[in-house]
């Protein structure tokens, strides 16, 4: 259910953004969306064609883009990719610690028509 409100977030910015550029609508909004978020794609889509359907973005494309996430190894400092059930680097076998890396989520760029 985090959908419903980050969703709410992006049609809000993408309707100040609209208003601060006398946009006539929205046609496109790039999001960038970690996998550590959990955020799911469809959702997003889903709960946005209900929120934006009075709105400014009702015919806007929504495009995702996707960063896995990555883990820093504490001994060699290299950034991985984590392997189910596993936080072992693959290139020293050290200790991976979580990053921000695949936390990040917001609205990379806002297309629209005058
Ligand atoms: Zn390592």
């Amino acid at each position: 259910m985090h959908e419903l409100s980050i969703t709410k977030q992006i049609v809000a910015i993408c309707e100040d953004f609209a208003g601060k550029h006398s946009a006539s609508k929205v046609t496109k909004i790039n999001l960038v969306v970690g996998e550590a978020t959990g955020y799911i794609a469809e959702s997003i889509r889903f709960y946005f064609d209900i929120l934006a359907k009075d709105s400014i973005c009702k015919d806007a494309k929504i495009t995702l883009e996707t960063v896995k996430p990555l883990l820093l190894c504490t001994s060699c400092q290299q950034y991985f990719e984590r392997v189910p059930f596993s936080f072992d680097c693959p290139l020293c076998g050290g200790q991976g610690e979580p990053t921000e890396i695949g936390r990040e989520f917001y609205v990379k760029s806002i297309e629209i028509e005058e």
